[in-house]
């Protein structure tokens, strides 16, 4: 199998040649038609497994078959998908990767962590993207200050959440989860990875997605 073979956009494959990417990761093979399809996921993978790519192709797939610009009035930004990370780490490089497969494309990035002053971060969110990486401190200050809406949230992306167990995030992370649900308008699709399945994380994953497909490599 090959990216070639999957339903992904021309645009994207030339991006992800571009990455060295040849052949889709056991993760990718799995999730990305999922995700293609519209479904929830829970994916069990490690950091190393692809996992990123897994996510965001078929995210970054969806805006540029829209073709819709993003979503601001220069206050609040509505983006398209949203990742929460459990560090500042993993968020740069999610938004790295996003970056790279969007090269050239109407597609729009942009990264929020905690730690660093607000103004930059918050003006480049308030200037509009279709994806948002951040954590979930940062990421709850600027939903409750109306800088992030999530009405037009059309993914929600849960990544590391067994991390995000272990650092305390996870009432955080039900409350701006719990927010999505009831704010959001037509269909939504959410997304958890993690690289462990314990309890806590299986109760998350049956109370925040439909339906789920639950793929572990
Ligand atoms: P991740 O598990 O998402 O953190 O990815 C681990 C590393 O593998 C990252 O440096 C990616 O750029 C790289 N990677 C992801 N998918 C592929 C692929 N299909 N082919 C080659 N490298 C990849």
């Amino acid at each position: 199998t090959s990216f070639q073979s999957s339903e992904l956009r021309p645009h994207l494959l030339k991006n992800i040649e571009k990455s060295g990417y040849t052949k889709p990761t056991p993760i990718q093979k799995y999730a990305i038609p999922i995700i293609l399809a519209g479904r929830d996921l829970m994916g069990c993978a490690q950091t190393g497994s692809g996992k990123t790519a897994a996510f965001l192709l078929p995210m970054i797939n969806k805006i540029l078959a829209s073709q819709e610009a993003p979503e601001t009035d220069g206050n609040t930004c509505n983006p398209k998908v949203v990742v929460v990370s459990p560090t500042r780490e993993l968020a740069i490089q999610i938004n790295e990767q996003a970056r790279k497969f969007a090269h050239n494309s109407i597609v729009k990035c942009a990264v929020a962590y905690g730690g660093t002053s607000v103004s930059h971060q918050r003006n480049v969110v308030k200037e509009g993207c279709h994806i948002l990486v951040a954590t979930p401190g940062r990421l709850n200050d600027f939903v409750t200050r109306g800088h992030v809406s999530f009405s037009s949230v059309q993914f929600f992306v849960l990544d590391e959440a067994d991390r995000m167990l272990d650092m305390g995030f996870l009432p955080t992370v039900e409350e701006m989860l719990g927010h999505a649900s009831m704010t959001a308008t037509g269909e939504r699709q959410t997304l958890m990875f993690s690289a462990t399945f314990p309890e806590e994380i299986q109760h998350l994953a049956g109370k925040f997605l439909h339906n789920y497909v639950f793929v572990a490599v």
